[in-house]
């Protein structure tokens, strides 16, 4: 028999991988906290429990996916009353949030005696169970190895390291490096339409292969920040970068074009110029990020 799997969460993600887990034949127990939600999970097979301690009971491996780490918290509360109910088991997180919470819900799992794998999820619902998604691990890696077979039934597994918040860190940066491109096709996008530009033509033919043709340029910043620039090997001097970039700002604001966004990706061009890095290129503005950081 297949490893048996319990999901504590039937939102649209929590749905979506308790599908996958049937749709593998795992034997899978299903929780949420308004009872019914997902109906068709029981045409699919899945068993409801009734409440979270008869849930995580049910199966070695205990799923959660919830909207944030206070839901995670509050639904996990009852077992506090007894903690033997989650001794043995392995409670997979796959809910959204910080490194910090991700290492703090690892240490509560310790004190249930429960191994603790966190996660994060790189991929929409309709993805999972498909070749596209992914999915980062971190925490107890023999829990990981044991069970790797049976999480790879929802996607691909990435594991990250031993240390609990890695998956979330990881997670995280691949969000933030998301939003910055959304962030930087929507500016595109509301410049081109002040002038009646068609947004599909214009994101077709010229947006995607422009984004497409400058990711090699993330591998360079990359590789100077592991290994060191060469010294005047900048092809794109931040000097140039940072007078050049006035004029997104310009334009934006003639084109009636909120320039919020771009505003402070020019500041720290400027500020990199200001202390002497006019020379180098963009991977000086990850350092003066992380200067940054370690001063607050
Ligand atoms: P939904 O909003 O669809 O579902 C939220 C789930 O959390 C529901 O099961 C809801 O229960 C439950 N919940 C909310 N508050 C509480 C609470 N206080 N106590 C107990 N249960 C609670 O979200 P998703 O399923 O889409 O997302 C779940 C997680 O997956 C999130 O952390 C999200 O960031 C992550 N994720 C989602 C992706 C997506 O595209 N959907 C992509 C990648 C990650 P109820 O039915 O009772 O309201």
């Amino acid at each position: 028999m297949k490893t048996p799997v319990t999901v504590l969460g039937l939102g649209a993600m929590g749905t979506a991988l308790a599908r996958a887990f049937l749709a593998a034949g795992h034997p899978t127990t299903v929780w949420n906290r308004t009872p019914g939600r997902s109906p068709e999970l029981d045409d699919l097979g899945a068993t409801r429990a009734t409440s979270v301690a008869e849930a995580v009971q049910a199966a070695p491996l205990v799923i959660a996916c919830l909207l944030d780490y206070a839901s995670v918290h509050t639904t996990l509360a009852p077992l506090d009353a007894d903690t033997s109910l989650l001794r043995g088991k392995i409670l997979v997180n796959l809910t959204n949030g910080t490194p910090a919470q991700a290492r703090s819900t690892g240490e509560w799992a310790q004190r249930h005696g429960a191994q603790y794998l966190d996660g994060g999820i790189m991929a929409v619902p309709a993805m999972i169970g498909g070749p596209a998604a992914f999915v980062l691990y971190s925490g107890a890696p023999d829990a990981f190895e044991r069970h790797q077979t049976t999480l790879a039934a929802i996607a691909k597994t990435t594991y990250v390291g031993s240390d609990p918040g890695l998956a979330a860190l990881h997670d995280l940066a691949l969000l933030s490096g998301m939003y910055g491109m959304f962030g930087g096709a929507a500016q595109a996008l509301a410049l081109v339409s002040s002038e009646k530009v068609s947004p599909t033509a214009f994101t077709a033919g010229l947006l995607i292969p422009w984004l497409t043709a400058m990711l090699g340029s993330i591998t360079g910043i990359a590789n100077d920040l592991e290994y060191g620039a060469e010294p005047g090997a900048a092809g794109s001097n931040l000097a140039m970068q940072a007078i050049g970039f006035v004029n997104l700002l310009d334009a934006s604001v003639a084109q009636g074009v909120d320039p919020a966004l771009l505003v402070p990706m020019g500041e720290l061009l400027d500020r990199a110029v200001a202390e002497g890095h006019g020379d180098e290129d963009l991977a000086v503005t990850v350092r003066l990020l992380q200067e940054a950081n370690q001063q607050a």
